[in-house]
């Protein structure tokens, strides 16, 4: 129908390339190729760094396109997000438009305007315009320039909002290129705003010493969420409600053994719909992650959605093999756009089977060891579940270190000790601790968990260069170099 999310997608790329003469560029792969600040590319803007830092020649002065992107880990991380709203996924398709040092804020907003309120079919009193209130620490004045435009455009003062840097200065991660930004949002009808597009004005970066520097050009960086604009258009309550993620829904009630069906909308909060929402929403990440040759015993971030999908797949829906049905349909729904998915289905299905033999023999493992552990200490039953034995492995050591402990506090490394050759995780350290009538030091064991990660981090990347693995792995050079993955505790990641 007219307006289906590949009609949305098709419509913007012409809109830019046919009107406006920009150049239709692929997306790229999600892997970060040899750029170490994220984990994953997050933003369409991010295989275009270099041509933002003038290291490299842009493919033409005006790039659009639709960019696979996935926010799990590192500074934009939406994981935990995911489920509790209709509009923050893993992954999601951004679509953008960019000027290298060719048109900049007065023509990107009014091509931005035009687009929504033409093709869209958007009413301007549904929509609010924030743009950067500026920020003394940074040293950057509000942005009275962007406000005029906006003024100029016909936006009335009563839906034009400055806002600080948190909002309004978008960074691509800890270091790299960023400026201040203007976004519009969607006024729902109960008066909630919904962000669906960002128009960042990139003239500067975030150096290594957190100072931010200008560049010596002005470019343009934009990103609108297709699922939410196929959201808006399509007149549904929420995200999961298009056609992006229905036949997903569809199919996990199909091969369920007796769930209730998805209710729709996302005011709903009741595990079952949250879990709908999450398997459909981690099976996407999960499919494009792996069509792109992420592997899951190298990338952790991977490994725990995956397990994450799995524990819904068996608890909730009582379908281990659920997983693997879902990557079909993410196929058929994206696959005529990222052909990756459908070429390498068979490679991407094998590890999904290898993840969940992995993940079913670890729940026998736990489930062994609970029972002989709530013999012993019967107080951990009220932790509740199997899930939590993972992280009870230790208990008896725990048991005999907080007997010799001298006050009711757990010390700093004593927690990270626990979080380090155990693998339990902050929270779980204070549930046992509250057990047996002690608290922990949380400030000094973040202060070790910091320090740790810095050195992993550098660690990992010295080793993975030596052995020839830059960022940009395939599935193929994985499993030729035989890696596997030799780190134990973070088996149990994700059964938290
Ligand atoms: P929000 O404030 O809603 O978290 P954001 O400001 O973090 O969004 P940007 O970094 O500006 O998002 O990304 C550009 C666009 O991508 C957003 O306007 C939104 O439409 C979309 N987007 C961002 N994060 C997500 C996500 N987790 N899932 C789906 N779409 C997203
Ligand atoms: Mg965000
Ligand atoms: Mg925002
Ligand atoms: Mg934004």
């Amino acid at each position: 129908f007219m307006s289906s999310s590949s009609f949305i997608r098709s419509s913007y790329i012409e809109y830019f390339t046919k009107i406006h003469g920009h150049r239709h560029v692929k997306s790229s792969s999600v892997v970060p190729l040899s750029d170490p600040t994220v984990p994953f590319i997050n933003a369409g803007m991010n295989q275009f760094k270099g041509v933002f830092l003038g290291l490299v020649d842009a493919p033409s002065s005006r790039v659009v396109n639709s960019q696979k992107c996935i926010r799990v880990g590192g500074k934009h991380n939406d994981l935990d997000l995911v489920g509790t709203d209709g509009h923050h996924h893993t992954f999601f398709e951004m679509l953008g438009n960019w000027s290298f040092g060719d048109y900049y804020k007065k023509e990107a907003c009014q091509m931005a305007w035009d687009l929504l309120l033409g093709p869209f079919r958007l009413k301007p009193e549904d929509l609010v315009v924030t743009y950067f209130g500026g920020d003394p620490i940074i040293g950057i004045l509000e942005d009275r320039e962007c406000r005029d435009i906006w003024k100029s455009i016909g936006v009335p003062a009563s839906r034009l909002q400055a806002r600080g840097t948190a909002d309004n200065f978008w960074e691509m991660g800890v270091t790299g290129p960023c400026g201040a930004c203007t976004e519009l949002h969607y006024i729902s009808p109960d008066g909630s705003l919904t962000e669906i597009w960002n128009i960042v004005f990139i003239d500067s970066n975030r150096e290594a010493d957190g100072s931010v520097k200008r560049l010596r050009k002005q470019h343009i960086d934009t990103g609108m969420g297709l699922e939410r604009m196929a959201k808006l258009l399509q007149g549904v309550p929420s995200n999961y409600d298009t056609d992006l993620f229905r036949p997903l829904i569809d199919a996990i009630h199909r091969n369920s053994k007796g769930a209730p069906p998805y209710s729709g909308g996302y005011s709903s909060q009741d595990a079952l719909q949250q879990a709908y929402r999450r398997l459909a929403d981690h099976a996407r990440m999960v499919s494009v992650c792996l069509a792109d040759g992420v592997f899951p015993a190298a990338n952790l971030n991977l490994k725990q959605v995956m397990r994450r999908s799995f524990k819904i797949c068996t608890d909730v829906f009582q379908n281990p093999q659920l997983l693997t049905h879902l990557y079909t349909e993410v196929a058929n729904s994206l696959g005529d756009t990222y052909p990756e998915l459908v070429s390498k289905q068979k490679e991407a299905n094998l590890i999904i089977e290898h993840e969940r033999e992995a993940y079913a023999k670890l729940r026998a493992e736990l489930g062994k060891k609970w029972k002989g552990l709530l013999q012993r200490y019967p107080e951990v039953e009220s932790l509740g579940d199997v899930e939590i034995a993972g992280f009870a492995l230790g208990y008896t050591e725990f048991k005999e270190t907080m007997s010799k402990l001298k006050s009711t506090t757990i010390p700093g490394d004593l927690v990270f000790k626990l979080y380090d050759t155990h693998g339990f995780q902050e929270d779980v350290i204070e549930r046992i601790a509250k057990l047996n009538n002690l608290c922990i030091d949380k400030q000094g064991f973040q202060k070790l968990l910091t320090q740790h990660k810095s050195k992993h981090k550098a660690a990992f990347k010295e080793q993975s260069s030596k052995k020839g693995l830059t960022f940009d792995t395939t599935i193929d050079r994985l499993i030729k170099s035989g890696v596997k993955c030799t780190d134990d505790k973070h088996k149990y990641d994700c059964l938290l």
